[in-house]
């Protein structure tokens, strides 16, 4: 049996909707034909006026029809259909939050009629019962993972619709295109060609920047989704895992005055302006004969080629020291921030200096002792990951996930050979096919047109109970 055998997809579900664990509340949630039924024959509405109707919460008693013991006291919802998340009928207990009593109502609930819900199967239905697209769904799932305020305002705006609404318009545009080129096709005799044709190129150009620019602006929904990787290097004793504690805003690393401390690269989750991150501090780079320090070195460049960013710390009291230039050539040269540490002490070379000596980075002065310098530094790391051109709004049409910036990309690549067809006079049935499967590859990333293997690959990810 598949995973998305449509037999099972009409089956009862209920699952554990809540984080496993002790807490206040837990709550368990119901989805399907037999909902209602499963309900009215656990649960007791407490109270003359209490009884389970659509979309009001009902105060009552869980009671095991076997035993006729009660096993907890509860709220319930209950939503009919359509008029719920998933557009089917649906039930959400509240019970009390012991791990416990979820297993026991859990059991109760599924001693007939309903299954436990696989992983995303809430939302899957959902999805199926157009109650959202793809995109939709897949905001879901990132709402729940997120880990950052930003992160969680963006995937809000997801769900909302804000790909589809920033997708919609685009097919449009393309399906307009098509239509003209039918009617060019169908009727090649009658017209005159060559107008339409030059017309429906500006079209194509202007629909392909459009997807282009969103391309564009995937690095960083991306980066947003993923977290930023920090990498921060330098030479031994030169402050890096101090500027490490200061970003982190905790002692996370040791700090010593002996040179070589930290040997393995150290990861902590971190947030800058709500953008997350993943800061970096690696072990000092000098030649050593040293095996521990040389593997820990060799790790400091491996970190450093998956930067996103890297803060290339030198102690300012130092000067500049041998070969600290082809240090910093030696390092990926994209988004390299040179941070010159200890400015509470007296220096030995000024930012200016070393501006001069590496014109293509910026140099900001700081220092992690004190704090001095490090809004600074947070400023310019901002500026080099959210773009100048990048405005507020275009947070409505931003794409984080990497299966929609591919549909994006194939509809793009299937608008430029369309394109190239035209350019070369090719005939209109070619060019009609490159725009279709345009169309195909906007429709995959909102999910009108899906194969279950995407499905079962996206819901799959999801948590049960959701
Ligand atoms: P790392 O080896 O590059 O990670 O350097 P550490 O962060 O371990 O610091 C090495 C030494 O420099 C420690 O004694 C720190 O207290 C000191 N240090 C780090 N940053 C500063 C700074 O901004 N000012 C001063 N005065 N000392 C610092």
């Amino acid at each position: 049996m598949t995973r998305f055998d449509p037999g099972q997809l009409t089956e009862t579900i209920a699952a554990v909707s809540t984080p496993p664990g002790r807490g206040a509340l837990g709550i368990i949630r119901l989805c399907g034909p037999d909902t209602l039924a499963v309900l009215q024959r656990i649960f007791q509405p407490r109270g003359e006026r209490n009884h389970l109707t659509s979309h009001r919460m009902c105060f009552g008693a869980l009671v095991d029809p076997r035993t006729g013991q009660t096993i907890d006291q509860v709220m319930v919802a209950y939503f009919a259909a359509p008029h719920s998340y998933t557009g089917e009928d649906m039930g959400e207990i509240s019970h009390h939050g012991s791990p416990v009593l979820a297993a026991e109502i859990l059991n109760l609930v599924l001693q007939d009629r309903a299954r436990l819900a696989w992983p995303g199967e809430f939302t899957l239905r959902a999805f199926l019962n157009g109650k959202m697209d793809l995109s939709q769904a897949e905001a879901v799932r990132d709402l729940i993972d997120s880990r950052t305020s930003y992160q969680a305002r963006i995937a809000e705006k997801q769900l909302e619709g804000s790909v589809s609404r920033t997708i919609r318009p685009l097919k449009d545009r393309l399906i307009g295109i098509i239509s003209h080129l039918e009617t060019a096709v169908e009727f090649a005799e009658d017209l005159p060609d060559t107008e339409p044709t030059a017309r429906l190129t500006v079209e194509m150009e202007s629909v392909a920047t459009s997807l282009a620019a969103l391309e564009e602006n995937f690095r960083l929904g991306h980066l947003l989704r993923r977290g930023v990787n920090l990498v921060i290097t330098g030479r031994p004793n030169v402050g890096k895992s101090s500027l490490f504690n200061r970003l982190l805003g905790e002692d996370r690393a040791i700090v010593t005055e002996i040179s070589g401390t930290t040997r393995d690269v150290l990861r902590e989750p971190a947030q800058l302006f709500g953008i997350p991150l993943i800061l970096m501090d690696t072990a000092g780079i000098r030649p050593s004969e040293d095996v521990v320090e040389k593997l820990g070195v060799e790790r400091s460049y491996t970190a450093a080629g998956q930067a996103d960013i890297i803060l290339h710390v030198m102690d300012a009291t130092l000067g500049l020291l041998p070969d600290e230039l082809s240090l910093v050539h030696s390092l990926p040269q994209d988004n390299l921030i040179v941070v010159l540490n200890k400015q509470d002490l007296p220096p030995r070379i000024s930012a200016a200096d070393i501006s001069r000596m590496v014109p293509d980075h910026e140099v900001i002065p700081v220092s992690a002792l004190t704090g001095e310098g490090l809004d600074a530094l947070r400023k310019a790391i901002h500026e080099r990951l959210i773009p100048p051109s990048f405005r507020p709004e275009m947070e409505n049409s931003l794409i984080t996930n990497i299966r929609q910036q591919q549909c994006l990309r194939n509809a793009h690549v299937e608008l430029r050979l369309s394109l190239d067809a035209a350019g070369e006079g090719v005939s209109e049935e070619y060019i009609l096919y490159h725009l279709c499967r345009a169309v195909r590859a906007l429709d995959e990333l909102t999910g009108r047109t899906t194969v279950d293997d995407i499905l079962e690959r996206i819901f799959s990810t999801f948590c049960i109970g959701k």
